[in-house]
C-alpha cells in the first residue's frame, strides 16, 4: 500500500464530494495540521484516563460546559449521554446495562434514525407530543404539559434533537426537565457552523450535548464530543474507559470522583467506543482551528467558488443561498425535473460525483461545499454540464 494513495492501491475510487461532511463519503477531509497532530500522538504512550482530562477542558472552554469527553462520534455520544443519564454513579447499574427498566422522553418531532443511539444504552423511548408544525396540520410545537404528563420515575432524560426548527422549543424542555431533575440531551451533532452553537445548546440548559467530530469540525471521521453536566460527562467517561485495572493501583481520572463510587466497576456499555489518542489528539486540533477560524472569510471563499460554478452552467435554474440564510455555509441549489434519477447517474459517472439530496423531495439538487476540495470545482463543474438537461 501507498502512502500516497492507499485508495488506488485498494483499488477504491475517489470521489468528488459535493454532499457535504456525510459519513457515509468519509466525513470531513482533515487539515495537515491535524493530520500532523494524529501522527505525533501515535508515537507515544499516555494515560487516556488523563488525555480525556485534558480534553475535558479544552472542551469546557469552547462549549461554556462543565466538562467534555471524547467520543468516536456523535452517536455514540449519545449512547453514552443515555448510559450516564441510566446509571449516574451506580456501578450497579452500569453493570447491568443495557437491561435495566428506564425510559428515554422523545418528542415526535424529534425521533431521527439517531433514536437508535439512545436505544442502544437499553432505555426505552417513549415518543410525546405531536407533530402538528412538521406535518403542517397545525402551528403549536411542544408544549410543558406534554412532557410533565410523561414523567414518571423511570423516566431518565429527555432526547431532544436541535435544528433550526425544533430550537424554539428547547427553552420550554429545559425548563421542565430542570424543575424535575430529568437530564435534557440536545442531540447537535450537526449543528456546526456557526461556532457560536459549540455554547448555545448549553446556555439554553441542556445537561449534554453531542457534536459529530468529523463532520464541520474537520476532525477525525470517528470522533465526536459529549459535553455538559460535570457528573453525567464522568458517568460516560467510566462507562467509556478500558476497566481492566487493579482497584489497588487504579487512578481514576480527575473527572471520576471515586468516594461516589461503591466499588470499580468493570468494562461499560461503551467499552466499545473508545476513542483512541489519536482520535482525541485531532479532535482538540480540530476544536481548536474551528473556535479560531474566520467564518466570514470562509464562506465569502466558498460563496465566490459557487458563483464561478454557477456561471459555468449558466442557463439552468440555479440559486446560491448565503451562509445567513443556510445557517451554515452557502450552498448552489439546482432544480431539475428529477433530482434523485440526476443523483443516480452522477455517482455512477467517471469520477462518481456526489450533490446532496437533502432537498430532492422538492426537485433540487444541492452543492454543498463543505468538504469539497477547490481542485475538484472543474472536475464538478464538467460533470454537470455532461449530465444536466
Ligand atoms: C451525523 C449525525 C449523527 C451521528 O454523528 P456521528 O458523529 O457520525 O456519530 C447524529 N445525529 C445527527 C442529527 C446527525 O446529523
Amino acid at each position: 500500500m501507498t502512502n500516497s494513495d492507499p485508495y488506488a492501491s485498494l483499488g477504491v475510487r475517489r470521489r468528488i464530494n459535493a454532499a457535504g461532511a456525510l459519513t457515509r463519503l468519509g466525513g470531513a477531509v482533515m487539515a495537515p495540521e491535524v493530520v500532523e497532530a494524529m501522527a505525533a500522538a501515535s508515537r507515544a504512550s499516555v494515560d487516556i484516563g488523563e488525555l480525556q482530562d485534558a480534553a475535558s477542558r479544552r472542551i469546557a472552554e469552547a462549549t461554556g460546559a462543565e466538562a467534555g469527553l471524547v467520543t468516536t462520534g456523535a452517536a455514540a455520544a449519545l449512547t453514552l449521554a443515555a448510559a450516564a443519564s441510566i446509571a449516574r454513579w451506580d456501578v450497579a447499574r452500569m453493570a447491568a446495562l443495557p437491561h435495566v427498566a428506564a425510559d428515554i422522553l422523545l418528542p415526535r418531532t424529534h425521533r431521527t434514525g439517531y433514536a437508535h443511539a439512545l436505544a442502544a444504552s437499553g432505555a426505552r423511548l417513549v415518543d410525546i407530543g405531536h407533530n402538528d408544525r412538521g406535518t403542517g396540520a397545525g402551528v403549536r410545537g411542544l408544549e410543558a404539559w406534554e412532557i410533565e404528563a410523561a414523567l414518571s420515575p423511570s423516566v431518565v432524560a429527555v432526547g431532544f434533537s436541535a435544528n433550526a426548527t425544533s430550537i424554539v422549543d428547547l427553552p420550554t424542555v429545559a425548563t421542565v426537565c430542570r424543575a424535575n431533575g430529568v437530564p435534557l440531551i440536545v442531540d447537535a451533532a450537526a449543528q456546526l457552523p456557526p461556532k457560536e452553537n459549540l455554547r448555545r445548546f448549553i446556555a439554553m440548559g441542556a445537561d449534554l450535548v453531542t457534536f459529530s467530530g468529523g463532520k464541520a469540525l474537520g476532525g477525525p471521521q470517528a470522533s465526536g464530543i459529549l459535553a455538559g453536566r460535570r457528573d453525567l460527562v464522568a458517568s460516560a467517561l467510566l462507562q467509556q474507559l478500558d476497566m481492566d485495572v487493579s482497584p489497588q493501583t487504579w487512578t481514576p481520572p480527575e473527572l471520576i470522583d471515586r468516594a461516589n463510587l461503591r466499588g470499580v466497576p468493570h468494562h461499560g456499555i461503551g467499552r466499545g467506543f473508545k476513542a483512541g489518542k489519536e482520535e482525541i489528539v485531532g479532535l482538540l486540533t480540530a476544536l481548536d482551528r474551528f473556535v479560531k477560524a474566520d467564518d466570514g472569510a470562509d464562506n465569502a471563499r466558498l460563496e465566490a467558488r459557487l458563483k464561478a460554478i454557477a456561471a459555468e452552467l449558466g442557463g439552468h435554474q440555479l440559486t446560491l443561498v448565503p451562509a445567513s440564510v443556510t445557517g451554515r455555509v452557502p450552498v448552489l441549489e439546482i432544480a431539475v425535473p428529477d433530482a434523485l434519477a440526476l443523483s443516480a447517474h452522477l455517482q455512477r459517472g467517471d469520477p462518481p460525483v456526489h450533490l446532496s439530496e437533502r432537498h430532492s423531495a422538492r426537485g433540487v439538487l444541492t452543492i454543498d461545499p463543505q468538504v469539497l476540495l477547490p481542485g475538484d470545482d472543474a472536475v464538478l463543474t464538467r460533470a454537470l454540464r455532461m449530465a444536466l438537461p
